[in-house]
């Protein structure tokens, strides 16, 4: 449950360097990370939990 999300939502690359974030998912709070790239091109990520979808 402490555990960090290490990698990229969408693409699964390591989160690290320019650009990458963590957030909660806005409906169940799960963690989810995101590479500076998916942010870049707005990729669709989808929370492995409750199976929300977001730009
Ligand atoms: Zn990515
Ligand atoms: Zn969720």
């Amino acid at each position: 449950m402490a555990e960090r999300v290490k990698n990229c939502i969408s693409c699964g690359v390591r989160l690290e360097g320019a650009g990458a974030v963590r957030f909660k998912c806005p409906t169940c709070g799960t963690e989810i990370g995101r590479c500076g790239k998916c942010r870049k091109q707005s990729n669709v990520y989808v929370c492995p939990s409750c199976g929300f979808k977001g730009p």
